[in-house]
């Protein structure tokens, strides 16, 4: 029922992964189902229109990942400063951190690093060695429907990072945010963003959490080489030959 198996992630990490792709996509795809149906969707056709098309510019370099064919774009209407993005390429954007990522390329930024865990698998790998992995029998049961999805929601979403209206934090690591860091500028600068911005996006969040802390900073943990790893790594980014895209912040 479920894998085991030791792979390399997309920065040469070993990483254990227990549940197969198409599992994980299809966790990602039910939980995304029930968000929708439990938040409030965004209608403003120019706020999803700019959304998609930031979105779609990124998504236009990934290349095929197992388990869906399609990536899904949702704009959710709330103040929340956060983003997400699970396997079975489900992204999720709330109008709230638009206030904070204020650019076309620090919107990029956002949603290149939340597709960076998506490539590398980092919810698959938090299953697999968190507290949850007994949960997570469970869960790959109910991935292969044997179960009642209901019955595990809770638990389902933590699992993908999406327990914050739960009351459950279920952070990324360290190593997981510099590797999503990495794809992340790597994926904006082959879709023609200036990467540079992912560190204006970031000093943005910081002065955004001088009071309440974004969402987006609960999951997605700053530490204190951030931004000297973005740094580092963007120096070594080649030369793009992609136009910047054509996305209009309405
Ligand atoms: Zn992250």
């Amino acid at each position: 029922m479920a894998l085991t198996a030791c792979t390399s992630s997309p920065t040469g990490r070993s990483q254990l992964l227990m549940f197969s792709s198409q599992d994980m996509a299809q966790l990602g795809a039910q939980s995304f189902d029930q968000m929708k149906q439990e938040e409030k969707i965004s209608r403003d056709r120019k706020i999803n229109a700019y959304v998609q098309c930031v979105a779609d510019s990124i998504t236009r370099h990934v290349g095929p990942l197992p388990g869906f064919t399609e990536w899904e774009v949702v704009v959710f209407d709330s103040d929340q400063v956060n983003a997400f993005a699970l396997p079975g390429g489900k992204i999720g954007v709330y109008t709230g951190l638009l206030d904070v990522a204020q650019t076309p390329d620090q919107l990029a930024s956002v949603i290149g690093h939340e597709i960076g865990h998506v490539i590398a698998e980092h919810s698959n790998e938090r299953l697999s060695r968190s507290q949850l992995a007994g949960a997570g029998m469970q869960i790959a049961s109910i991935a292969i429907g044997g179960s009642d999805y209901s019955q595990y929601q809770d638990i389902a979403m933590a699992s993908l990072g999406l327990g914050v209206q739960f009351g459950v934090l279920m952070p990324y690591g360290r190593a997981q945010e510099s590797e999503s860091d990495i794809i992340g500028v790597q994926l904006m600068n082959q879709a023609g963003y200036d990467p540079r911005e992912s560190i204006n996006l970031w000093y943005n969040m910081a002065q955004q959490s001088k009071g309440q802390p974004p969402e987006f900073m609960s999951t997605h943990p700053s530490h204190d080489t951030r931004i000297a790893d973005l740094q580092s790594e963007i120096t070594r980014l080649p030369v793009s030959s992609s136009a910047t895209p054509n996305c209009r912040r309405p």
